[in-house]
């Protein structure tokens, strides 16, 4: 079962309890004068280990693959650049294939 430190707002006394994970702070005892005003305190432990947690694999994969989709976007040129090129030349004056019947 794990243990619990509790902060007595009767009292002002921290006291440790183990308790199973369903127990509820109203239920808390403090040993000290016996009040039910305890107040569930984060432990050192705990919090670190939620500071320091380490994303998932899930969270791995999908920050990969964000990643993946903005160097694919990088590589596109702008729309701006797109925009401004002049447009494809289709009737070109300067067409290098010969026409029919100029050359005999
Ligand atoms: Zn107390």
């Amino acid at each position: 079962m794990p243990l619990y430190e509790y902060h007595c707002g009767q009292c002002e006394k921290q006291f440790e309890a183990t308790q199973s994970v369903y127990a509820r702070v109203e239920d808390t005892e403090c040993p000290f004068c016996q009040a039910r005003q305890a107040t569930r305190l984060m432990s050192s432990f705990t919090s670190t280990v939620v500071g320091d947690r380490k994303p998932g694999f899930t969270e791995l994969k999908a920050k990969a693959m964000n990643e993946e989709r903005m160097q694919r976007f990088a590589k596109l040129p702008p729309l701006n650049a797109m925009r401004t090129m002049p447009p494809p030349n289709v009737t070109s004056e300067s067409d290098p294939t010969p026409t029919e019947g100029s050359t005999s």
